[in-house]
């Protein structure tokens, strides 16, 4: 149950907040930014009649809010808010009143924001930033950055056997009777040719039972059987492409560089040239970035701004992207990349990733090296050819219809259709092109103040759900950040 309004109480010790500096950013935040949008957002996520008054939800999150600010956990930042002035005063309440449990925090995080439209947190946001004439320009910048999962990546086999540990405990812990009548857990050992291939055979089995004991199963256990169906339908797991954790199944395995791996999330950003992140989406962290251009765009029209040219990577310069780019009538500075513009189009299994710049094999090895054959200025259609090591490909189980036997190179072929991008190919080569592609690394900068400051470098919570919520929370919060800056620039006495 909600309260109907902010109820305020002066307090004689309230004359302590004079202590908290004019020119302090929780101070100038206040002025600037208009949170009570909150309450409407979260709204029918209440029930109108029943339960407890609940603590305001926007107390709530100005609490996430400090809480992302300063990088701090639920605990923590309940903990400073209890002896912080600035953070007391910042809240609305009185130096004397206590403040809610942290546990609140996360309920408010996952039940009521997350229920709710989260990326309305940003749409507003965005919408102040445009009322106040912040964003002038008709320019995005799009990018992808790499949060790490909180949860470590596993082997086939552990993840396997621990969804099937997990799933037992949850159903004995509630059912303890039923433990006789759910299968055993097989003894496999590790070296064991076929022991992930016994293993997903018995986590089959044991999801299958569960829903035959229990057809009404409902909160942790429906949990863990939904795990262990999602497990088990992943065909690319036992090749270690697929879902490589029990406890994160959403967190994705992929590559940064052709030397550096990370597993977890992307967040796929669209920045204005005024630094206001104006879309996000938040994918495994496999996904392609360039299918993220449509969303990205959407989302950006979505919240009031108009876009007539987007700056991005080579990952962007797929032909279905420069294709909606013309079709909108937007500038596309984005550098082509003949293997991310060719379509997409995959020949038996090869896959190309973007920031390692290789192509990996269906048996999963990578190109050692790579070279262009053609030469841009002709004009004439080039091919970008990529060689693998044939010793590996002797011995490969899948060599068959990839590999001629004693051939002395394997390569993988991409052919560019020269006149299809004639005009963008052009583009590329101009002035305009080389001073505009300039402004892309402002992007790098917002992804490492999130990173650095605010926590995005590590997942904080488990599964795609909540990353989401956390990118969209520190989007909100680099955001009024930088909303306070653009005012400050505008109007230099607040400053
Ligand atoms: S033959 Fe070579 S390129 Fe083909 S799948 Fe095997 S290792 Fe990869």
């Amino acid at each position: 149950m909600l309260h109907a309004g902010r109820q305020l109480t002066t307090s004689f010790h309230a004359e302590l907040y004079n202590l908290v500096p004019e020119e302090h950013l929780l101070r100038k935040i206040h002025c600037i930014v208009d949170f009570s949008f909150i309450h409407e957002l979260v709204e029918n996520s209440y029930c109108k009649y029943y339960g407890r008054p609940a603590n305001e939800p926007e107390l709530l999150f100005r609490l996430l809010f400090l809480q992302i600010l300063y990088n701090l956990s639920d605990e923590r930042i309940v903990q400073e808010a209890q002896v912080n002035l600035a953070y007391k005063w910042f809240l609305g309440i009185n130096p004397e009143d206590p403040l809610p449990d942290a546990s609140q925090l996360s309920r408010f995080r996952n039940h009521r924001l997350g229920a709710s439209q989260v990326e309305d947190v940003l749409k507003q946001v965005v919408s102040q930033c445009v009322e106040k004439g912040l964003i002038k320009s008709k320019t995005i910048i799009l990018d992808a950055t790499h949060t790490q999962a909180g949860s470590q990546k596993q082997r086939p086999l552990d993840v396997l056997r621990d969804a099937a540990k997990r799933l037992l405990r949850a159903v004995v812990k509630r059912h303890p009777k039923l433990e006789k009548k759910l299968p055993a857990l097989p003894r496999v050992k590790s070296e064991q040719e076929d022991a992930a291939q016994i293993m997903l055979h018995y986590l089959a089995k044991l999801g299958e039972t569960v829903e035959e004991l229990l057809p009404d199963h409902e909160g942790a256990i429906s949990d863990k059987v939904q795990i262990a169906k999602q497990i088990v339908a992943d065909e690319r797991l036992l090749s270690h492409k697929g879902i490589l954790s029990a406890i994160d199944p959403d967190a994705r395995f992929a590559w940064k560089s052709q030397t550096k791996s990370f597993f977890g999330y992307k967040e796929h950003l669209a920045m204005s040239e005024e630094e206001i992140i104006t879309a996000v989406v938040v994918t495994p962290g496999s996904n392609d970035d360039g299918k993220q251009l449509p969303l990205l765009l959407s989302q950006t029209r979505a919240n009031g701004i108009t876009v007539t040219e987007i700056i991005a990577d080579t990952a962007y310069s797929g032909k279905d992207n420069l294709a909606e780019m013309k079709e909108e009538s937007i500038q596309p500075v984005v550098p082509l990349n003949p293997v991310v513009h060719h379509g997409g189009e995959r020949q038996g299994g090869f896959e190309y990733n973007k920031d390692a710049d290789f192509v990996i094999c269906p048996a999963g090895q990578h190109s050692t090296r790579k070279a262009m054959q053609g030469s841009k200025q002709s004009g004439k259609s080039r091919s970008l050819v990529f060689y693998f090591d044939v010793e590996k490909c002797k011995t490969c189980p899948l060599s068959e219809g990839c590999y001629k036997p004693n051939s002395k190179s394997k390569t993988y072929s991409i052919r560019i259709i020269a006149e299809h991008f004639k005009e963008q190919i052009e583009f590329e080569l101009s002035d305009t092109f080389k001073e505009r592609i300039k402004r892309r690394p402002i992007i790098e900068h917002k992804n490492a103040e999130m990173k650095r400051f605010h926590g995005m470098a590590t997942a904080k919570y488990r599964g795609l759900f909540r990353m989401r919520i956390q990118t969209y929370l520190t989007a909100f919060v680099v955001n009024v950040k930088r909303m306070v800056k653009l005012v400050e620039q505008k109007q230099p006495a607040l400053g």
